[in-house]
């Protein structure tokens, strides 16, 4: 199975309304596509995170050291793409797009021996995945404590037992917001709060401190990724567990934060960290380190996709009875396009997902859909 073509597909929505977390306002929705085409006219998908068109130039550079390899010699390809562009490439960009090809040639794999990708990487823990809200975004025209209390109601009504709310956005504002949310949804919706990397030390210091009275399952990005030093700090100073990690890509950059023990609960996204390849090393750092890994999922159906079989295979730590899982981030925000693009739409039915079991991803792409979300010039 030899790949004959890697084609990149860019998917655009102008929002009606923008939505900002601590330091960005989505005024779109734009992802990236990876097609693999191979020989045997079998066709893998992927996908990356981070900017669309930064990630389609890296993997048009990439695609001269693709072509004529074995789609199922998946490690190799890694290395070999990690080691032409490390010199100036071992965090961001190049890394989001060896993760959409990495993740596509397990596409490929899983079809080529017709099987879920979870199966190949030996096997499920799991195949129905407790998923928590992602939303909480700030709607700059409305006020933020009332808009924010209205959308994560609804998740409640839809059946979701979790969900993240996004801070950042000045302490008092935050306090209130954090406050207002835990009398809304009751005692027994797990509820976590993610900064964005909105605060400094100091700052983040004081609003964990004030949270831990609403129970908060964990404070995500708290500071700037590179301040491994105040992640540390901060875990010592205040009582809420600390997540991170969807920027700390490849697995040097996530045991560089497990051995500064930066975080309580680790979260690399698989369409960034490097793909299914690196993601399945991270859950050996994870383990060593006696961390809780709970992946960053972010994108369209083929990101969920491969987000749900890296949930699969993450074993329960420590192995009980009642062992938890980690549950799965399911992005609310509008984008018409995340699951329109598929024959087989991601859904949960009372916060729980379905872990796709067809052969590889377990996902259908619609041709016409991609056509109709390419952007206009
Ligand atoms: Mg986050």
């Amino acid at each position: 199975m030899l790949i004959t073509a890697v084609h990149t597909h860019l998917l655009h929505h102008d929002l009606e309304k923008p939505f900002q977390s601590a330091f960005s306002t989505f005024h779109s929705r734009r992802h990236m596509l990876v097609e693999i085409v191979c020989d045997n006219g079998l066709i893998g998908w992927g996908e990356c995170l981070g900017p669309a068109d930064i990630n389609v130039a890296i993997v048009k550079m990439m695609t001269p050291l693709l072509i004529g390899k074995s789609a199922l010699d998946i490690e190799p390809i890694w290395n070999e793409l990690y080691s032409q562009f490390r010199d100036q490439g071992q965090r961001g960009a190049t890394l989001t797009a060896i993760s959409g090809i990495d993740i596509a040639l397990w596409d490929l794999s899983g079809k080529f021996y017709d099987q879920p990708i979870y199966q190949l990487l030996g096997g499920a823990y799991r195949t129905q995945i407790p998923a928590y809200a992602t939303g909480g975004f700030r709607d700059p025209s409305r006020d933020r404590v009332q808009s924010l209390v209205e959308e994560i109601t609804g998740y409640v009504e839809q059946g979701f037992k979790a969900l993240k709310i996004k801070i950042g956005f000045g302490m008092a504002t935050d306090i209130a917001s954090i406050k207002a949310v835990r009398e809304a949804i009751g005692p027994n919706i797990m509820l976590m709060i993610d900064a964005n990397h909105g605060y400094d030390l100091s700052d983040a210091i004081k609003i964990g401190n004030i949270a831990a009275q609403y129970d908060i399952e964990w404070f995500e990005e708290p500071v700037v990724p590179e301040a491994l030093n105040n992640y540390r700090e901060l875990r010592n100073r205040q009582p809420l567990p600390v997540a991170g990690g969807e920027t700390w890509h490849s697995r040097w950059g996530i045991n560089e934060a497990l051995k500064q023990q930066c975080v309580d609960i680790i979260q690399p996204d698989v369409c960034g960290v490097g793909g299914l390849t690196e993601a399945r090393k991270i859950i050996t750092l994870a383990d060593i380190h006696h961390v809780r890994l709970v992946p960053h999922v972010w994108g369209t159906n083929i990101a969920m996709a491969a987000g749900l079989h890296f949930h699969a295979i993450i074993p329960p730590a420590p192995n009980a009875h009642e062992a938890r899982s980690a549950h799965f981030e399911f992005d609310q925000t509008h984008n018409p396009f995340r699951s329109a693009i598929v024959e087989e739409p991601i859904t949960h039915h009372q916060g729980i997902i379905k872990v796709p079991n067809g052969p590889g991803l377990g996902v259908t792409i619609i041709r016409e859909k991609l056509a109709e979300f390419a952007p206009k010039p």
